[in-house]
């Protein structure tokens, strides 16, 4: 089964660009225009992972990771910033905010997809098995 990766991001561009780049890598992709609609689709999907812009409307994605950090069924998805602010000292910010790592935008199309792998390699290795074959 691919991994599924939610991508909350309210740019159309920025989201077109990681969502083809993802799914073309063999990822099935899941998208949110904003962070509330982030926050729904993880309760519902549980997604192996999930790229958030910092910059969204209803809910901006500080307040996503607050969220999804203080609950025990969500906090362990790898939850990536992505932001287009790529000024010094962001990146303690995002970091404290409790996302597990970041990209600035515009986004580097060639590592991209092999650093968010990075992120994701532990998380499927905890990842209950569904529908493997146990039988004798
Ligand atoms: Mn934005």
């Amino acid at each position: 089964m691919a991994a599924r990766i939610l991508i909350a991001e309210d740019h159309p561009d920025s989201l077109l660009l990681m969502s083809y780049l993802l799914e073309a890598h063999g990822y099935a992709v899941l998208t949110a225009v904003d962070g509330e609609v982030a926050l729904a689709l993880t309760r519902k999907h549980r997604p192996d992972l999930i790229v958030c812009d910092l910059q969204m409307p209803r809910l901006d994605g500080y307040e996503v990771a607050r969220q999804l950090k203080r609950d025990p069924e969500l906090k362990h998805i790898p939850l990536i910033a992505v932001t287009a602010y790529a000024m010094l000292g962001d990146r303690e910010k995002v970091l404290a905010a409790g996302f597990d790592g970041y990209f600035s935008k515009p986004i580097d199309t060639e590592h991209f997809v092999s650093e968010l792998g990075l992120h994701l390699l532990p998380a499927l290795r905890a990842r209950p098995r569904r529908g493997v074959y146990a039988g004798g």
